[in-house]
């Protein structure tokens, strides 16, 4: 897939007044933006009303998080239909602060995975990346390799079924410190082999993009830009701002 993508991760760092607010904001900062896909994920409680604000204009809209069934007694979680009923385009799948706080592991990923890929329409972006300490013992390779067989292993992609990856090393998200460029470039590189091993080359080149995510601002984005291999960007921090994202937009 050849267009860049730059997603926008609110997190839960608004309230829902400031939520509908930013996404006023960015409405008018993106009109008649063209260039990069850009989506905008807010929280869950706020999708249906950022929904209605952006609609018509270029800005998507994604889910942070999703459960794998699609009905029943699942007390709290929201399904990748219902997902879909509410205008997403996109969900989250495995950021490392749900594997951190309320400890997801690879299978549910891996599940999430399977029942997203199952809603026409809704794109899954899966997240994967290091721990510093797994970084210091040169076993990132390893990890990266593991993360996505354990998320991604086992199914066929349709023709149409598409898949971001998200490289999200742990200790550069909300550091302000993102990682070196050419460690960026090398980790793509061997998250594509890795998807090249499981999915072939035609599946990859058509069905994936790998993007980049951990504290990407509008000053160090230049840097990511023209990185081979990076074919976006997750947002986090710098997203809650609607000239500062809109700065990361227009870069990439
Ligand atoms: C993220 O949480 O996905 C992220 C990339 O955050 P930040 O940009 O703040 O590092």
């Amino acid at each position: 897939m050849n267009n860049k993508i730059v997603i926008a991760n609110w997190k839960m760092k608004l309230s829902l007044a400031e939520t509908l607010e930013l996404a006023k904001k960015m409405k008018n900062k993106f009109k008649g933006f063209s260039g990069s896909e850009v989506v905008i994920c807010p929280n869950s409680l706020s999708l249906i009303e950022v929904g209605k604000i952006i609609k018509g204009g270029p800005l998507k809209l994604g889910a942070q998080n999703v459960f794998w069934e699609d009905r029943g007694a699942y007390t709290g979680e929201i399904s990748p239909s219902m997902l879909k009923e509410a205008g997403c385009e996109y969900v989250i799948i495995g950021h490392s602060e749900r594997r951190k706080y309320l400890l997801e592991n690879y299978e549910m990923i891996h599940q999430e995975f399977k029942a997203v890929l199952g809603v026409e329409g809704l794109t899954p972006i899966v997240c994967v990346g290091e721990e510093a300490e797994e970084r210091k013992t040169d076993r990132r390779d390893f990890v990266l390799v593991d993360q996505l067989q354990q998320a991604l292993g086992g199914i066929n992609l349709l023709g149409d079924q598409r898949v971001i990856v998200a490289y999200e090393p742990i200790w550069a998200i909300g550091s302000g410190v993102a990682i070196e460029p050419e460690e960026a470039e090398y980790a793509h590189k061997i998250i594509k082999i890795s998807l090249r091993d499981m999915f072939g080359m035609k599946v990859v080149k058509n069905n994936f993009r790998i993007i980049y995510g951990g504290s990407i601002s509008s000053k160090n984005v230049k840097e990511f830009t023209n990185l081979e291999g990076v074919d976006g960007l997750l947002v986090g921090g710098a997203s809650l701002d609607a000239g500062e994202f809109y700065k990361i937009a227009k870069a990439i």
